[in-house]
């Protein structure tokens, strides 16, 4: 299996030069956990939501989206457990102060897996091991529990009633909302509430560039079905025969291998438990490579016993393997009605639902949470599409056309012949009504294919000397340097109908 050619300190250093992401205030120092995106990077981000929008809640008729408040009233987050319990263990050095998270450097140090290890597991661990300080070398103190929210005041007076948190998650502001969404939408069970937004999360060692950060989104749907039909998947036969290597709990306690296998095998064996959690495993894994990502470098892997949420009946998640080994991308966890019930109790509202069938109330289950982080999905296809090509001597950014975050570049073959320039100028204005589109006439073509071919720009159009007696363009893929010659007044249709997948061979003349 080919791993992804760039550690993730070299992918950070190249969003930097080529604009996708810088990081935050760097003109005072920095700020660990914060990333500004750049012209190029706000492009990718927002087509990887449009696409994600577009496949859930667009395209579907069972799903309709929300998009909620940052800030909730407190209780929201004391009801969910957040409060009490949304902690890491952290452990500071006695002597320099450093703080670190406690089970990570475990986990780190040892090379064992710390999902679900208790922090008297985790201290003793320390001892026995006689882990210490990573910067100075000295002993550490004794490991206690710290909140990840991050909190403000509302209001002019600060009191501890006037305290909120950021939002750690997008998934509460659903169960909050859902009555009303329900009742407005008239849905039907099963269906979804889809959200797409921004997080926060005080990290106490965030890291590896965009794979843990302090601010980041969230692409989340809670699926909802009848409490007693928990299995009654109508959609299944769509994936059944969709294939995914699968790392469930009983091959991780039996130190085995990921195996390849079908939906089906993994339903028939009962390694996923429910068709529900199947199907959503299935799609958003498809997601994935249905915009270009390689299906070898993802797996499911399902939750073991200890590492289980104490609310959820079954977790998967899909994961990617990072230069820095197989790591969450998503999480999928069958939520059953822990939070609605939750939000009953607290908010003494009435969440549940009537069903017609039997004339009763229920509370409906969610049979699965799929919720994506934005920026590791941005990392998985960045990756996945860098290529070096040694004959072109650049890098190739071979992201999708529906992702690559500009379309077209046009190019006038020369600089200083005026009605040249000002042909293509005349066919870039027309173009960028339609899509993202640059204009470069710096340098010479050679250097203008290479810069376009590092930001991704899926085609190039060149205007040249001929172009002024034969109304002709020159279309150039990124991907394969392939050019055909077409008259500028298809240029329109030719690029669209190429933005959307067809060969460039099969829309022009082909030129040598
Ligand atoms: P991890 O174990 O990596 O901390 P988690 O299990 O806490 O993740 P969830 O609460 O399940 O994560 O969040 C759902 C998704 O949100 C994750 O799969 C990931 O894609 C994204 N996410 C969570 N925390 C972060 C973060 N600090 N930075 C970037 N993305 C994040």
């Amino acid at each position: 299996m080919e791993k992804p050619k760039l550690t993730i300190d070299e992918m950070a250093t190249f969003c930097k030069r080529k604009g996708f992401v810088y990081p935050n205030s760097e003109i005072y120092g920095g700020i660990a956990g914060f990333y500004d995106f750049g012209h190029l990077g706000v492009e990718l981000k927002n087509n990887i939501k449009k696409e994600w929008w577009k496949t859930f809640v667009m395209q579907r008729d069972d799903i309709v989206g929300i998009d909620g408040s940052i800030i909730n009233h407190p209780m929201v987050w004391k009801a969910s457990g957040h409060v009490e319990g949304f902690t890491d263990v952290i452990i500071d050095c006695k002597k320099c102060g450093l703080r670190f998270r406690a089970d990570t450097l475990v986990a780190d140090k040892l090379n064992i897996q710390t999902a679900g290890l208790s922090i008297e597991d985790i201290s003793k661990k320390i001892k026995e091991n006689k882990i210490k300080c990573q910067k100075c070398g000295s002993e550490l103190g004794i490991p206690k529990q710290f909140n990840l929210m991050f909190s403000t005041n509302v209001g002019p007076m600060q009191s501890s009633s006037s305290v909120a948190y950021l939002r750690p998650e997008t998934a509460q502001i659903i169960f909050t909302n859902f009555k009303l969404v329900q009742e407005n939408a008239r849905l039907k069970l099963p269906f979804g509430i889809a959200q797409v937004g921004k997080s926060f999360r005080n990290e106490i060692s965030p890291r590896e560039f965009l794979f843990r950060m302090r601010e980041f989104e969230q692409m989340e749907i809670e699926y909802f079905v009848h409490p007693e039909k928990p299995d009654e998947c109508v959609f299944i036969d769509e994936v059944m025969d969709y294939e995914l290597n699968v790392y469930s709990a009983e091959m991780q306690k039996q130190n085995k291998k990921m195996q390849k296998m079908a939906i089906k095998e993994c339903l028939s064996k009962k390694i996923i438990k429910t068709r529900w959690h199947g199907y959503w495993l299935a799609l958003m894994h498809r997601w994935f490579v249905d915009l270009g990502a390689s299906s070898e470098h993802f797996r499911i892997r399902q939750h073991v016993k200890d590492e289980l949420s104490h609310y959820a009946l079954d977790t998967w998640d899909l994961e990617y393997e990072f230069p820095f080994g197989w790591k969450e991308l998503q999480g999928l966890s069958n939520r059953t009605d822990f939070d609605l019930k939750q939000h009953m109790e607290h908010s003494k509202t009435d969440l549940s639902i009537f069903d017609e069938d039997t004339k009763k109330k229920i509370i409906p289950h969610v049979i699965c949470e799929p919720s994506q982080g934005v920026e590791r999905a941005f990392l998985v296809f960045m990756f996945d599409a860098y290529n070096y090509d040694k004959a072109r001597e650049n890098v190739v950014l071979k992201l999708h056309p529906k992702l690559a975050p500009v379309k077209i570049g046009v190019f006038p073959l020369v600089s200083n012949k005026a009605d040249l320039v000002k042909k293509a100028r005349d066919a870039y204005d027309g173009l960028k009504k339609e899509w993202p589109c640059v204009f470069d006439l710096s340098g010479s073509i050679g250097r203008r294919y290479a810069r376009a071919d590092e930001s991704g720009i899926y085609a190039t159009v060149t205007v040249d000397f001929e172009s002024l007696e034969d109304e002709s363009v020159t279309i150039r893929s990124r991907d394969t340097t392939e050019q055909i010659r077409v008259k500028i007044k298809d240029l329109k249709e030719i690029l669209g109908k190429f933005l959307d997948g067809e060969k460039l061979g099969k829309l022009g003349k082909g030129v040598e």
